[in-house]
């Protein structure tokens, strides 16, 4: 079985009336999934909010005290150039945070085998004190430290296929123990860090910008699979961002929905041999709303399909 966790709050949060990262964004990704007839293949499940105690575990308690204090009843609050709240982002953070929590609580103690949670704002670019690029709390570190810290996992390996580096989730997790990170990112854009790894457990790879799909399989299969493989990981939570499509306007990759599909089998199959199929996918970027809803319905078809290989 695959779960989707969704909340209303996930739409509520908005940046202003020109901003990217916008409802729009989650609104497509659930009508094409209405659309496609893949809905009625996925148990939904509310996104709960977070507890403190799960959010700690990622972020400074300072980090934490100053977006309460931050979250406006009105308007917005500016936290960087292109970062906002709004009287909603308090919320739809804490929910999207939630959701990987309770996917990872999912899906560890066997009530699914995978779950992907449509969630934003997304969060990997947030650091363990710092709210950066759109992000406030990075949901993934929130949601891979939760499963060896509360339950014990031994080994998480978190993959990241957004085109922007995830140097919030690098920097919480580099040299944790019982951790790997494994991504790809555009050389050279937003937000430059990543071509230096931060520790041990990471194996960042950067792409030129323009290249294609072919790029990105010979990143998984010569960089990729090896780590994961010799790490023997129990369980897999993917930042999922789509911003590498070739429609995308944030960046310069050439990506097609094929190509998130194919990434997504590589995965199932490490997932296979390693983490009893033990999969968390969480939104991240995608920012051209018609390319975004079908990426999103690549990699959950492939999931599904992997369900269907799974318990066959
Ligand atoms: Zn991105």
């Amino acid at each position: 079985m695959t779960i989707l966790f969704h909340h209303s709050a996930f739409e509520a949060h908005e940046m202003g009336p020109h901003h990217p990262e916008s409802p729009a964004r989650i609104r497509a990704v659930i009508e094409e999934l209405e659309s496609s007839g893949l809905m009625a293949r996925l148990q939904r499940e509310e996104a709960p909010m977070a507890r403190e105690e799960d959010i700690l575990r990622a972020h400074d308690r300072d980090h934490w005290e100053a977006l309460k204090a931050a979250a406006p009843e009105s308007q917005y609050a500016v936290i960087d150039s292109d970062t906002a709240m709004n009287p909603h982002t308090l919320e739809a953070v804490s929910r999207a945070a939630g959701a990987v929590v309770q996917a990872v609580e999912a899906v560890v103690c066997g009530r699914a085998k995978t779950a992907f949670c449509a969630v934003r704002p997304p969060g990997h670019h947030a650091q363990r004190d710092q709210a950066m690029g759109f992000c406030f709390l990075n949901s993934v570190a929130v949601g891979a430290l939760y499963a060896t810290e509360a339950l014990g996992l031994e080994r998480v390996a978190v993959v990241d296929f957004d085109v922007h580096h995830g140097n919030g989730t690098e920097e919480i997790l580099a040299d944790r123990p019982g951790m790997l990170m494994v991504s790809t990112f555009q050389q050279g854009i937003y937000p430059g860090w990543g071509e230096r790894p931060l520790g041990k457990n990471m194996v960042n790879v950067a792409l030129p910008g323009g290249s294609d799909g072919k790029a990105l399989r010979a990143a998984v299969l010569e960089q990729w699979i090896p780590a994961l493989d010799a790490f023997c990981p129990e369980l897999i939570i993917i930042s999922a961002g789509f911003d590498a499509h070739r429609d995308d306007p944030l960046a310069g990759l050439r990506w097609t929905e094929a190509d998130y599909g194919w990434v997504t089998e590589q995965l199932i199959a490490v997932a296979g041999r390693h983490a009893q199929g033990r999969i968390v996918s969480s939104l991240e970027g995608g920012y051209e709303t018609r390319s975004l809803g079908r990426s999103v319905a690549s990699h959950l078809s492939a999931l599904l399909l992997g369900e269907t290989l799974g318990s066959a």
